[in-house]
């Protein structure tokens, strides 16, 4: 394998998977999914799809937020072995708003720079969505998932007295929650852009301001499905 490293050490490849087509997956993801000892993941089920659409028969195991500490020691000394290990989440980039980041910081913590950590870039619903919104600044804050109850209400605050963009992922349980904050919150005039099931067959784009946004989608209620990125756009585009 092309480790890129001396052959002491062991190395842990961070694979970004795709966030809903299975095609758009990198060929040095593929190779590296192919070649490493082991891949962890968050569900199982969700990444055995993945590898046997590639025909790719590296044992699994799963390691997410739960994960307890035996698991996190098993894993540690597997790479302690030099067996090389890859780390996947459900879709995207592992380490942004999902579990990707725990065993990062534990290896590091552990290892410090004894282990090599490859990243293996790719799709993010953060930059797909980005890059579709039409947002013309560079400058703009990721909130990862609101919170649900301690300082929301701070964050819409911030997002009414700021100009600049923001952007967070929501889930289908809490869209219309934050759709109503949203308009309850911004000045009515404000622009929002909702993505939700990017690269999946109903991708679908919205945008408008956060009352149309919550009229469409009480209108719509087939259409408050699958995952969703909002960017709240700056107060001048
Ligand atoms: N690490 C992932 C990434 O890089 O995109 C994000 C993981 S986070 C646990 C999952 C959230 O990402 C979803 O709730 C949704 O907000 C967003 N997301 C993931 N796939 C998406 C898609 N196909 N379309 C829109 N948003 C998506």
């Amino acid at each position: 394998m092309d480790t890129e490293c001396p052959k002491n050490m062991a190395d842990l490849f961070i694979v970004a998977t795709p966030i809903g087509n299975l095609e758009d997956i990198t060929l040095r993801a593929l190779r590296v999914l192919g070649e490493v000892d082991l891949i962890l993941c968050e569900d199982t089920r969700v990444t055995r799809k993945l590898l046997d659409h590639y025909e790719i028969k590296v044992p699994v195991e799963s390691y997410h937020e739960h994960s307890d500490l035996t698991k996190t020691e098993k894993i540690l000394s597997k790479l302690e072995n030099r067996e090389n290990i890859a780390l996947v989440t459900d879709a995207g980039t592992p380490g942004i708003s999902d579990p990707g980041s725990k065993l990062i910081t534990e290896v590091r913590k552990r290892f410090g720079l004894d282990v090599k950590i490859h990243v293996i870039p790719g799709p993010s619903a953060l930059t797909a969505a980005l890059s579709i919104s039409g947002l013309d600044q560079t400058e703009f804050e990721f909130l990862g998932f609101l919170p649900h109850k301690k300082g929301r209400e701070t964050i819409f605050k911030r997002i009414k007295e700021t100009e600049n963009a923001f952007v967070f992922y929501e889930s289908p349980h809490r869209v219309i929650k934050t759709l109503i904050s949203l308009m309850e919150f911004l000045n009515p005039e404000r622009q929002i852009f909702i993505a939700r099931e990017l690269t999946k067959s109903y991708e679908e784009s919205f945008a408008g301001t956060a009352k149309e946004a919550l009229d469409y989608f009480t209108s719509n209620p087939d259409k408050i499905r699958g995952e969703f990125v909002i960017i709240v756009m700056p107060i001048k585009n």
